[in-house]
């Protein structure tokens, strides 16, 4: 008999607060290598390549199929397995406008968040010193749009203006109220210009003549934004940008996972997603679970659940028993969905946070950045790297709360000096 094996596609790590200066980037995006360390699970970094599923052909796909599959890597390795557990998330999907994908930047994953770092401070060095605007346009008002606007605002104060567009006419259309009104107010504060209820049609680079306007010596390129009204009765907008980022939309990366010559035999629904019952079983594939933004599975008023990290998080551990039970004989259990509230991070020291099980409530500002911490610090894996976040942040808040401390002694002095002068 062949050992049992796993087959574990690597899963992404919180991607919330990516590069905010406050967090460090080995406290949210840990390496597989070392949380795995201490235990028999191996890491292998590779990118699969091919999904060559074999337990739809036992009886009937039941749950005693004994055949599991096969999983090529980009290495060259092959990896069989007994069981399967999927767990790709999506990735950015920016071809559905002409322009975006050679043009934007899209704010998905940790180096994407390392690029925004770099060219906006590239932006802030060349023009340091000089009586020009950085110019950021922000595509999407979903959370990370409104989460990226609130933060590159803040980190440019008057260095920079930021515009945020998106297709529907209010921000974060499915956000409780209190957490849109939180963040309504903050983007108000920091000046982000909403441009809500256009599409935008197309991005390109500027040409000169249209980026006249520029200082002598700034020799970075300017892009142009097309939007068209999504309703009558508003008129077309073209706006210029030095930095064009991209917060709309998202694509599973399972459609790719096959020969050209093999059909898939995944079943996927219209957005990529594989379509899993209720225990998170593949459809058809007793031996494959599926999990995240990769996978859709409905709830009981039949809408899909959200690809979010906290309906991920849950089917983790649904996943988890259920493997075991699928593999000791045991019933599965169906998943069910207990949301939790929602949060959002509006800068350093800005987040909302509304939990479901208090009705009306949703903290904020700072009060809302601690909570939200304290969410994260929790949903952080194992207790090593809880624990070792924890410290860390705990000594940074220290170590802010007592320059905060000799900042104020030191203004109450110089001014009780200046008024005994
Ligand atoms: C900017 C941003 C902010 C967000 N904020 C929140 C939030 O505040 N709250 C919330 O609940 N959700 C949030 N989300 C959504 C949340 O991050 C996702 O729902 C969650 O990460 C999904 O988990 P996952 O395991 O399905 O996929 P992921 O976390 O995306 O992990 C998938 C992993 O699979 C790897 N992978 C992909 N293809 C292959 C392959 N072929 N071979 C090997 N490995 C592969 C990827 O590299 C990745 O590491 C946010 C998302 C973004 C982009």
């Amino acid at each position: 008999m062949r050992h049992l094996q796993f087959s574990l596609i690597q899963i992404r790590l919180s991607r919330f607060t990516l590069w905010h200066t406050e967090v460090d980037e080995w406290e949210i995006a840990p390496r597989f290598s070392d949380l795995l360390a201490n235990t028999g699970v191996q890491f292998l970094k590779d990118r699969v390549k091919v999904l060559q599923p074999s337990d739809h052909l036992g009886v009937n796909g039941s749950n005693a199929s004994t055949h599991g599959g096969t999983v090529h890597l980009e290495s060259g390795l092959h990896i069989e397995y007994d069981w399967l557990v999927l767990a790709l998330g999506a990735e950015a999907k920016l071809d559905v406008v002409p322009g975006a994908t050679e043009f934007a930047i899209p704010f998905s994953t940790l180096e994407d968040a390392r690029k925004v770092n770099n060219r906006l401070t590239i932006l802030e060095r060349k023009t340091f010193g000089k009586d020009y605007q950085i110019s950021v346009a922000i595509v999407g008002c979903g959370y990370s749009g409104v989460e990226l606007a609130a933060t590159v605002a803040e980190r440019l104060q008057n260095r920079g203006i930021v515009r945020a567009i998106n297709v529907d006419t209010m921000i974060c259309p499915t956000a409780p109220p209190g957490n849109r009104e939180a963040a309504l107010k903050v983007l108000s504060s920091r000046k982000v210009e909403l441009l809500l209820g256009y599409f935008v049609n197309c991005i390109r680079k500027a040409s000169e003549s249209e980026s006249s306007n520029t200082p002598k010596g700034l020799d970075f390129e300017k892009y142009i934004l097309e939007l068209q009204p999504a309703e009558r009765g508003m008129q077309s907008k073209i706006i210029e940008a030095d930095l064009v980022l991209w917060t709309v939309g998202s694509k599973p990366p399972l459609p790719h996972l096959e020969y050209s010559d093999v059909p898939f035999v995944i079943p996927l629904n219209a957005r990529g997603q594989a379509e899993t019952d209720e225990t998170l079983r593949v459809k058809g594939h007793p031996r494959i679970f599926s999990l995240g933004d990769s996978s859709a599975l409905r709830d009981s008023n039949g809408r899909i659940l959200p690809a979010t990290a906290q309906v991920a998080f849950q089917q983790a551990d649904f996943t988890g028993w259920n493997l075991w039970a699928a593999i000791n004989g045991r019933p599965l259990l169906p998943f069910r969905f207990q949301n939790l509230g929602e949060m959002m991070t509006l800068g350093r020291n800005d987040a909302a946070i509304s939990p479901s099980f208090v009705d009306g409530l949703t903290l904020e500002g700072p009060v809302g950045h601690a909570a939200r911490k304290i969410a994260y610090l929790m949903r952080l894996p194992t207790d090593e790297h809880r624990l070792k976040v924890g410290i860390s942040w705990f000594t940074k808040s220290a170590i802010d709360s007592v320059s905060l401390l000799q900042s104020t002694l030191s203004k109450v002095l110089s001014g009780s000096t200046s008024r005994s002068d």
